[in-house]
């Protein structure tokens, strides 16, 4: 696998990173997003197939690790499996752009580990939990059940922002979007 480098997005769910990477690839076309496969639902009127995730069924994504197609995986949410796929890195990399990773903190460290200095791993930080629930109910998403499982391991993540190479404090959406492309901007020119 050869050049190019990446970008690597973490924080807990609700914390706003999605629309941060969406206004990058907006801005950037040198950026390819990293689709990851999922075998969660799909959200029904926002989300494409092949555009947001590979929506898997429980079976194919076991296959796809029996046959060492990705570079991690895991089991984000009891019985929900997304991962990185390896092919995913070489279609971004092969139309020369730079690859940019959506992903949760643990995923986030095993890419670190993977591509080392050739990726800039970012953690999108909420100002408080308080506010993470907020927007997460806004969001409209998820039933009470899955709120309160994304906000405990929100919680828990929360304690791996050291192990990140830079913090962007999410607050104000449109100073994030600025402070993001200067992260982008400084990494490209390094
Ligand atoms: P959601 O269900 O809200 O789309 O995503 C749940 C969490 O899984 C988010 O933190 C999202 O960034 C993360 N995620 C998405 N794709 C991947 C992946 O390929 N690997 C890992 N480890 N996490 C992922």
């Amino acid at each position: 696998m050869s050049q190019g480098k990446a970008f690597i997005f973490a924080a807990p769910s609700g914390s706003g990173k999605t629309t941060i990477v969406k206004r990058l690839l907006d801005n950037n076309p040198n950026l390819g997003f990293s689709i990851s496969a999922s075998t969660r639902d799909k959200r029904g009127r926002t989300e494409e197939d092949g555009k947001d995730y590979y929506f898997l069924s429980k079976e194919e994504f076991k296959q796809k690790i029996d046959e060492d197609d990705f570079i991690e995986w895991e089991e984000v949410y009891e019985g929900n499996f997304y991962g990185t796929l390896k092919s995913e890195i070489q279609r971004i990399w092969d139309s020369g752009n730079h690859v940019i990773f959506d992903v949760d903190v643990k995923g986030a460290l095993n890419l670190k580990k993977y591509f080392g200095d050739s990726a800039l791993a970012v953690f999108v930080k909420v100002p408080s939990i308080e506010i993470l629930k907020e927007r997460l109910k806004d969001r409209g998403t998820e039933s009470e059940e899955s709120l309160s499982r994304r906000l405990y391991k929100a919680e828990f993540e929360m304690t791996f922002e050291d192990k990140f190479d830079v913090t962007l404090l999410n607050g104000d959406l449109e100073e994030s979007f600025e402070k993001a492309q200067n992260l982008v901007d400084d990494f490209l020119k390094s």
